[in-house]
């Protein structure tokens, strides 16, 4: 617990929190002494168990149903986190979902219900913590940032996706909605900045790594040879969070062993 103070007392939203990666982000923060909203959008049993696990390593947290595409939803969910813990010193928009089909045979509800959670919800999200750090002021002891954003991307936003194209669009839509309110808000000291992620092992691909050989034929797109956990996600945004990462801001940061260095072109391609 609390190995660095720099973050301890300070307050984080990590929506879609009862699992995989936004699981692993909000212990992780919870270890650094960081009082968590865990946002799930159904079965808050499970959101729940993800408190008690905070709780019981001595951490703050506390659990909130809310869909992050829903404007009164979010909007009660701030209200909430504002009455339990005063305020809030980091977003991690991290709620996110497929529905995958081939182009031709997508329905308009299956790219407009992607385009919704990946990418209004991280507007609806942001704008209220926005709108929460410019209210509430600089607090120094805190932080020397007035609030951190991080959207959880995925190399997807850089690399197309046959199959895919309603979730790659909404992550496309994610990199420059990020850099878009990181370049409005850095003169208030606010960092927004993307965490992309390659193959992480959670349920969203569960169903494509059933098998042996369908982990070996994700490994020969990882130069580094394994497949993430949702911890090495974790890890990384205690550090985006922290005033260690202060000059960064606009920035995707690629976690993913490798997968956007192109390596179907190693040797001669
Ligand atoms: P996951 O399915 O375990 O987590 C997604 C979470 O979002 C779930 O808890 C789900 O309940 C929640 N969610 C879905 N719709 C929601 C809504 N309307 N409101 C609030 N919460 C909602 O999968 P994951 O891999 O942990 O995904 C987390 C994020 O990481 C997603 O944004 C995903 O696109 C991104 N990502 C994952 C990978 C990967 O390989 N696992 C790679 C790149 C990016």
């Amino acid at each position: 617990m609390n190995s660095n103070p720099k973050l301890k007392g300070q307050s984080a939203l990590v929506t879609g929190a009862s699992s995989g990666i936004g699981k692993a982000v909000a212990i992780a923060l919870a270890n650094e002494g960081v009082n968590v909203v865990v946002n799930c959008s159904s079965h808050p049993e499970r959101g729940q168990e993800v408190v008690d696990e905070i709780k019981s390593s001595g951490g703050t947290a506390i659990v909130y149903q809310a869909d992050v595409s829903k404007e009164d939803e979010v909007q009660a969910m701030f209200a909430a986190m504002y009455k339990a813990f005063g305020t809030i010193d980091i977003l991690v928009n991290n709620a996110g979902l497929q529905k995958d089909s081939a182009f031709v045979d997508m329905t308009l509800a299956d790219w407009q219900k992607v385009i919704d959670v990946n990418l209004t919800g991280q507007f609806l999200c942001a704008r209220e913590a926005a709108r929460e750090f410019l209210r509430r002021g600089i607090v120094a002891e805190r932080s020397v940032a007035l609030g951190k954003i991080i959207c959880m991307s995925s190399v997807h936003d850089m690399i197309p996706w046959s199959g895919h194209v309603n979730y790659a669009s909404s992550k496309g839509g994610v990199m420059l909605f990020m850099k878009s309110i990181a370049q409005e808000l850095a003169p208030h000291k606010i960092r927004v900045n993307s965490i992309s992620p390659g193959a992480i092992k959670t349920r969203i691909n569960a169903s494509e790594m059933e098998t042996q050989e369908e982990i070996d034929k994700i490994l020969t797109l990882i130069p580094y040879n394994r497949i993430g956990e949702p911890e090495d996600i974790g890890k990384l945004a205690v550090w985006l969070a922290s005033d260690d990462s202060d000059y960064i801001t606009g920035a995707t940061i690629y976690i993913d062993g490798g997968m956007t260095l192109f390596p179907g072109f190693a040797g001669n391609g």
